[in-house]
């Protein structure tokens, strides 16, 4: 079976490439980070020690990456003139611009390139549940679909090139909001002498509901796989949060959409970043606002 290279072991991709080899394919991965090699050693990937060596002779290669700048990296350093004939498949969120520029690049050394970033989290990449949300011509979304479906509940094809990113960074933006709204609204009902548990029971079958609630609550206790529960560890960390909405507000800017609650929300999660907290998942931003309140 041709060889799948994954690189980016981290919080998502430690389970997405678990879940290909579950599947019964031949991944080889790579990680900077020691401590990420090692777990996704044990969960059968076969890592290596540099990406070239993932990368050889790989009919696939998939990228789960922090930015725009480390998948430029990864390709330009890696791929580009040492792989012919792969598809390049970068599940990272990295933007509509960045996205299409790496499609041309790709195309330009006779390498085809889909943006497919996706929504779950790192529950959702280690269940095999994720939304893929994907860019591209027809043809290279189908020759993924299958590698795809082994790592997602959904694949759906967005659009042209970097229409997955585009429907990412929507997605995040909402989200983003609704953390927030989420937050205020457990912290009020905690102060209005709600017990959280019995709050959350009724706000998830009522018309706040949200993901945000009911499947990343940011109190602990209602969620037990929440990030809340851990001390804000793992998940989605609040500077990718940032990234994700800068990139958001840079495509509203050039396109002259209005979006002054998502800038509101950038600017809190800046705030939480700027003291430090960056590296917590973005559902810590209810400490920032306890602590303002
Ligand atoms: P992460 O920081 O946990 O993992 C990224 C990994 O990439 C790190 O382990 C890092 O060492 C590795 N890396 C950096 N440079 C590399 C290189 N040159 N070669 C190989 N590996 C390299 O981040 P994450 O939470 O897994 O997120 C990855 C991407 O997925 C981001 O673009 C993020 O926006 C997106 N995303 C994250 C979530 C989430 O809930 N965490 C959900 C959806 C999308």
């Amino acid at each position: 079976m041709t060889a799948v290279a994954f690189l980016g072991l981290g919080n998502m991709g430690e389970g997405m490439a678990a879940n290909l080899v579950r599947a019964g394919l031949c991944v080889r991965g790579f990680d900077p980070v020691p401590a990420a090699r090692a777990a996704s050693n044990a969960l059968g990937v076969e890592v290596t020690r540099d990406p070239a060596s993932a990368i050889e002779g790989a009919g696939m290669v998939l990228t789960m990456l922090p930015s725009a700048a480390s998948v430029r990296d990864v390709y330009e350093t890696s791929i580009f003139g040492k792989l012919r004939g792969a598809l390049l498949i970068d599940c990272s969120t990295i933007g509509v611009t960045a996205a299409r520029a790496l499609a041309a690049a790709a195309e330009s050394q006779n390498l085809t390139m889909i943006d497919a970033p996706v929504s779950g989290g790192a529950a959702g990449a280690r269940d095999g549940t994720l939304t893929f949300m994907v860019g591209g011509e027809a043809a290279a979304v189908e020759r993924a679909r299958p590698v795809l479906e082994k790592m997602g509940k959904a694949v759906i094809h967005a659009g042209a090139s970097g229409a997955g990113q585009a429907a990412k960074l929507c997605n995040n933006l909402m989200l983003a909001i609704d953390m927030v709204g989420v937050s205020e609204a457990c912290i009020l009902a905690q102060r209005l002498g709600l017990d959280t548990q019995v709050f959350f029971d009724i706000a998830a079958r009522s018309s706040g509901q949200s993901w945000a609630l009911t499947s990343y609550c940011p109190v602990p206790g209602p969620v037990p796989a929440a990030p809340s529960n851990r001390d804000f560890a793992g998940g989605f960390s609040t500077d990718l949060m940032l990234k994700d909405l800068r990139l958001a507000l840079e495509e509203a800017d050039r396109l002259a959409a209005a979006t002054p609650l998502s800038a509101a929300a950038a600017a809190l999660y800046a705030a939480l970043a700027a003291r430090g907290d960056g590296g917590k998942d973005f559902s810590a931003i209810i400490e920032f606002l306890q602590q303002r309140s």
